[in-house]
């Protein structure tokens, strides 16, 4: 392999190639922009983007984009050449300030939720200069944030740069108050693990599900799934080993620290994982990562398959979003210090965060909320759609002595008073690691393993940080009126871990059992559908916290509640439409033709011989008759269902529908399916079968 600090990041225009290319007193102030979040001022802008085209044209670029995340949840370009006619005719590479600074694509083809009105197409792109451009192919993608000429959000990187800005606000009113002077900045972080499958790229194209959908549709169980658990950290195929080689080599190319990989649980799977970083920069890296995951794949003759649930049956797969906060001058602020002030500071950013995610439950689901993470919550393998946290037993029983007043072993048998005692480390629990838990502590960090494989992480951490920040809101509010703050601080600490003990749970979060007391005994929700979880985001409490932190407008929230609910109709619709045209006209004729050929056999086999029983062939031509009856009428089914779909009109009431009907009707059409399939010859099956797909690598 190449020299990696090499090209680690050739292709990005980072701090390193700014501080080598800008005059050093645009580098100055470029930098404070970066830092600080503030705006940049204009007048530099040109010197930015001349410095930027001379170093992308160098390094191969031809053309440049705005780069940008619609509310598609996928990345949109359009590109431009920096190709110019110079005054004497010559033909020259330029690249202005105003084109750096503001895009205006024709944006009238992506989802705006009744944000924009089509005829007014224009949206406008603004430079993020807190995320590097970088080259891909022979384009120099800028980042940007997509909004209306109303100022609305379009996509999804303003809202969460928002959100940052809402929690560093009220992270420093709380840092204040702990004698802090010099912190200027609270910033999230997160490393976001990324779950995929890889596939045969000729099996792919042999399934119109895989093709239309990411998805299988149907597939019967093979004779070995991941019961072995044999493929966990097992040794990586030749085939997979290259490809993860040159998955990292691009992903290095583009400044994406790509650090761990490894096999999953399920056959075929396996995970990559960044090195943390800013959330909006990881935001935009996994995004990356995602596009980059798929190209590599195809030049390996493989297919990526990173829809939350490909296999029924096999784990899907999903991201575990490692989120943290820390201040701009490097301290983790979920990490308990050396000082018991420290502690105190640390103990009252960890109930922040046990309050946000009890009482913003429902935001934390519905932000992870689509048609194929629905699948995958609350499957065997994945966390259930209750949200609850996993503390682990140290942290825990630091809790229960705050609450109960009672000695902690831990700090040698005596009360805590917070401000004075020094708390143990959490160093993290590896003996007892909860992977069931959809929020894991695990040492200076929060885990939350709902976010769907194919999503962008933006929503998630838009409600993670929104919430947080409504929650040390609140705690600044009283803090700040205290006329004694350590006394009101251990007050308020123990209240905290009072209100929302309900929201820890260190146990098996895929038990039965604890599904029950969640929901029966403690109240939690237990939002099953994007069509159950999705309404929730215009309830009253949610739309305040979200408006009051300046994250979202109420029309924007509208707007994602509309985009969001028609995803998921959409997506179930097309997997209805695809479904009955694989019944009808791969499986129902293959089941036919087996059939036929079995005929043929007693008949033959009767003329050779007329007493001979034909048994065997007479019980399967039955069986598969009847099995093809079924499903002949299972498709019809849901023909009908999805025409009625089709008459509806209104999203949330086609979201109902697509849960209460359509969903139903296809699993019916799916089980007469499958079990056809265990009963036809292997050579008359139509198309690759979950054995083929799963070992095929
Ligand atoms: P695992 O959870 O698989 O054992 P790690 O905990 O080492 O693996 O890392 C998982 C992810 O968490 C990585 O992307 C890592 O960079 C990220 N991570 C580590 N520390 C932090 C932090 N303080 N804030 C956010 N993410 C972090
Ligand atoms: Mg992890």
């Amino acid at each position: 392999m190449s020299n990696v600090p090499e090209m680690f990041a050739s292709r990005v225009f980072d701090d390193k190639v700014m501080r080598a290319r800008l005059p050093g007193k645009v580098y100055a102030s470029l930098r404070r922009t970066i830092d600080s979040g503030a705006a940049l001022d204009p007048a530099l802008a040109d010197a930015v983007a001349s410095a930027m085209c001379a170093w992308a044209v160098e390094n191969g670029a031809t053309h440049f984009t705005h780069w940008f995340q619609p509310l598609t949840g996928i990345t949109a370009e359009k590109h431009d050449g920096f190709i110019n006619r110079a005054p004497d005719g010559r033909v020259i590479m330029e690249f202005s300030g105003k084109e750096l600074i503001k895009g205006e694509p024709d944006a009238s083809s992506f989802p705006s939720g009744g944000l924009r009105a089509t005829f007014e197409a224009r949206g406008y792109t603004a430079w993020d200069p807190s995320s590097y451009a970088f080259i891909k192919e022979n384009t120099l993608c800028i980042p940007t944030a997509f909004c209306s000429y109303g100022g609305e959000a379009l996509d999804k990187k303003t809202p969460l740069l928002r959100s940052m800005e809402a929690l560093s606000r009220q992270a420093l009113r709380i840092l204040r108050l702990f004698g802090d002077t010099e912190v200027k900045r609270v910033i999230t972080n997160v490393g976001p693990e990324q779950e995929y499958f890889l596939v045969d790229r000729e099996m792919y194209l042999k399934r119109k599900d895989l093709i239309y959908t990411g998805r299988t549709l149907f597939g019967a169980k093979p004779p070995k799934g991941q019961e072995l658990e044999d493929h966990y950290f097992g040794a990586i195929k030749p085939r997979v080993q290259a490809y993860m080689e040159e998955l990292n080599e691009e992903l290095w190319k583009l400044g994406v620290l790509a650090k761990t990989e490894h096999n999953e649980v399920a056959p075929a799977q396996h995970e990559l994982a960044p090195v943390y970083s800013s959330t909006n920069v990881a935001t935009d890296h996994n995004q990356l990562t995602m596009e980059i995951m798929k190209k590599v794949a195809r030049k390996h003759g493989l297919v990526c398959l990173l829809h939350e649930k490909p296999f029924a049956g096999v784990n899907g797969s999903g991201k575990h979003n490692n989120w943290s906060i820390s201040t701009d001058t490097g301290e983790n602020l979920l990490s308990p210090g050396e000082t018991p002030y420290e502690n105190a500071r640390f103990l009252l950013f960890l109930v922040a965060v046990i309050k946000a995610v009890d009482e913003y439950q429902d935001l934390l689901r519905l932000a992870v909320a689509t048609a194929g993470n629905d699948h995958r919550l609350g499957a065997n393998e994945a966390p259930p759609a209750v949200l609850s946290m996993f503390l682990g037993d140290e942290l825990s029983a630091v809790l229960d002595a705050i609450e109960t007043d009672t000695p902690y072993a831990g700090a040698e048998k005596k009360r805590l008073k917070l401000g004075v005692d020094i708390l143990p480390r959490f160093t993290r629990d590896t003996t007892d690691r909860n992977r069931t838990s959809p929020f894991a502590f695990t040492g200076n960090k929060f885990e939350f393993r709902m976010v769907g494989s194919g999503d962008s992480i933006a929503c998630a951490n838009v409600m993670i940080n929104a919430s947080v920040a409504e929650a040390l809101r609140q705690f600044a509010d009283e803090l700040e009126a205290a006329p004694d703050f350590d006394e009101r601080l251990h007050a308020l600490i123990k209240e905290q871990i009072i209100a929302h003990r309900r929201i820890i749970f260190n146990g098996n979060g895929y038990d039965d059992a604890w599904i029950r007391e969640a929901t029966e005994e403690r109240g939690l929700l237990n939002l099953r559908t994007t069509a159950d979880a999705l309404p929730r985001l215009l309830e009253q409490k949610n739309v305040d916290m979200l408006t009051g932190h300046g994250v979202f407008s109420e029309s924007e929230l509208r707007s994602r509640y509309e985009i969001q609910l028609e995803n998921y109709v959409r997506t179930v619709h097309i997997e209805a439409l695809t479904m009955e045209d694989m019944a009808r006209r791969e499986i129902l004729p293959a089941v036919a033709a087996y059939s036929a050929a079995l005929a043929d056999g007693v008949a033959r086999k009767k003329a050779a011989a007329p007493t001979v029983a034909c048994g065997y062939e007479t019980r399967l031509i039955q069986k598969l008759s009847c099995l093809a009856d079924c499903a002949d009428a299972a498709a019809e089914e849901l023909g009908k269902t999805v025409a009625a779909l089709d008459a509806l009109s209104d999203v949330t009431e086609e979201a109902d529908f697509v849960r209460d009907e359509v969903l139903p009707k296809m699993a019916a059409l799916r089980a007469v399916c499958d079990e056809a399939e265990t009963l036809t010859a292997a050579e008359y099956w139509p198309f690759p079968t979950y054995g083929d797909l799963l070992f095929g690598v």
